[in-house]
């Protein structure tokens, strides 16, 4: 049946609820769009909105302030100057990607009294273009991430490379779900990662058949972002 119309901002939104199993949490990215897209996504039931840049998200908060109920995730990298204002800004941060930030944010916590929950930021497949963690290096630091004493770790976030198969996708995506599991149970609990933030426009179907919890749609709802 061809149609000249494209589909509304509710039609996709409605037809990507409606393939998620209900445990998992859309994550609307609205990075670059603005204010006047985010209402019309709350209008239809969106409360989790997903931004890269601190000073672009704070400055959209303050238009948005009577959606008082929206919760706020950081999905980008993180500079150090930043993070202070993402602790006081942000609900999640799903970018953390080295110690040392790790180790900031834990003083900002206890200085700030404001504790986001934290992902850690991992790479199933070495990729120099992409913040975080390769694998090795995360099971290395692990105990220092744990003497954080501050800081609410909930789970690991990923971004694959581009250009990958599905199996290949697929692998990397049951990787970190492995990961999170072993590094659950062999903190005892310490550190519980049951969160997986995983899954993007192009391949958020395959990250859900391995587990992930939340995924960050941008373009499957908004359409393509504006060229910056
Ligand atoms: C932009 C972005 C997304 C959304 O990507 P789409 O391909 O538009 O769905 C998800 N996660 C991160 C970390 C991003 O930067």
């Amino acid at each position: 049946m061809p149609s000249s119309q494209p589909l509304t901002l509710k039609d996709r939104v409605m037809a990507i609820q409606g393939s998620l199993p209900k445990s998992v949490r859309l994550i609307a990215v609205s990075k670059y769009m603005p204010t006047a897209l985010i209402r019309e996504a709350y209008d239809l039931g969106v409360r989790d909105f997903g931004e890269s840049r601190v000073q672009e998200a704070i400055q959209k908060k303050a238009e948005l302030q009577d959606l008082s109920d929206i919760t706020w995730h950081l999905i980008g990298h993180l500079q150090s100057n930043k993070a202070k204002l993402a602790v006081r800004h942000f609900d999640w941060i799903h970018s953390i990607d080295s110690l040392a930030l790790a180790q900031r944010l834990d003083r900002l916590v206890e200085s700030e009294q404001r504790s986001p929950q934290l992902c850690m930021q991992v790479k199933p497949l070495p990729d120099p273009n992409k913040f975080g963690w390769v694998i090795a290096e995360l099971k290395s630091d692990l105990q220092a991430l744990q003497a954080c004493s501050h800081l609410r770790w909930r789970g690991l976030m990923t971004i694959l490379p581009t250009g990958l198969t599905h199996q290949q996708s697929l692998d990397a995506f049951h990787t970190i779900q492995q990961l999170a599991q072993e590094i659950t149970k062999q903190s005892e609990g310490k550190l519980s990662l049951h969160e997986l933030s995983m899954g993007m426009s192009s391949d958020y179907l395959l990250a859900v058949q391995y587990g992930a919890t939340m995924v960050r749609l941008g373009r499957c709802i908004f359409g393509d972002r504006p060229l910056r």
